[in-house]
């Protein structure tokens, strides 16, 4: 696995658990409000952390944390992730995907192998707009896929999309919540102009008015699911 960072304690990423978060580095989307440049985009590349630093890490904290994600970066794309997750899982942690959704294939091995207990997929926007968001083209099929893989399975899941002011109306977000129709939970988050990092340069200042952020808590508020 390329590991590319590691928090050893969140209380926010894993919904009911004290979990450890890794990323891992490398994407095959180029989100332009990316907050993890140095994961995507190979000039940024920070040094690698070793797997068996990680696995050591999570070995001596068995019974004091009850989860890992695995984040990115893209963890779909590491060509060991099947196995590296059946290690966590068997040293008895709860285990959760951050993707992109871009390969179903790796998603469905996952949940065959029974490693997963929760999936957090992002859904970038409607099919046709994902270049603009996500920088991309021509995964609207393998995303498509993911939806179905992930709402047909057992688990615990949640889709989500960033909303970017400007760059994204009411009405995409009406087109996702048809792409996830029936799904159990659906979550929207703002566009952090705040943070340091950000992959595209050119929305970095860029913080979203007062109106739009009135406007984004409306269609917060009408959009998203919980579980229920
Ligand atoms: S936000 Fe986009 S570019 Fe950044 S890691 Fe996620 S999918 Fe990749």
């Amino acid at each position: 696995m390329k590991i590319g960072g590691l928090i050893k304690f969140s209380l926010i990423d894993f919904p009911g658990k004290i979990a450890a978060v890794i990323f891992v580095q490398g994407c095959n989307f180029r989100c332009p409000y990316c907050h993890n440049p140095e994961l995507v985009d190979p000039k940024s590349y920070s040094a690698l952390i070793h797997e068996e630093e990680v696995l050591d890490f999570l070995n001596k904290r068995r019974g004091q944390l009850g989860g890992v994600v695995i984040t990115g970066g893209e963890p779909t794309l590491q060509l060991d992730l099947l196995p590296f997750s059946l290690n966590v899982k068997n040293m008895g942690y709860a285990l959760k995907l951050d993707t992109n959704g871009s390969r179903p294939e790796v998603i469905q091995a996952l949940i065959d192998q029974n490693v997963l207990d929760y999936i957090a997929m992002d859904i970038k926007a409607p099919f046709v707009k994902y270049f603009d968001v996500a920088g991309v083209d021509n995964f609207a099929d393998n995303v498509k896929q993911s939806i179905e893989i992930i709402k047909d399975s057992a688990l615990d899941y949640e889709f989500r999309t960033t909303f970017i002011p400007g760059l994204m109306t009411e009405n995409d977000i009406v087109e996702i919540a048809e792409m996830i129709k029936g799904a159990k939970r659906y979550k929207l988050q703002l566009f952090n102009v705040d943070k340091k990092n950000i992959l595209d340069d050119n929305l970095r200042g860029n913080a979203p008015s007062q109106e739009e952020i009135k406007q984004f808590e409306i269609i917060k508020k009408k959009y998203e699911k919980d579980f229920k």
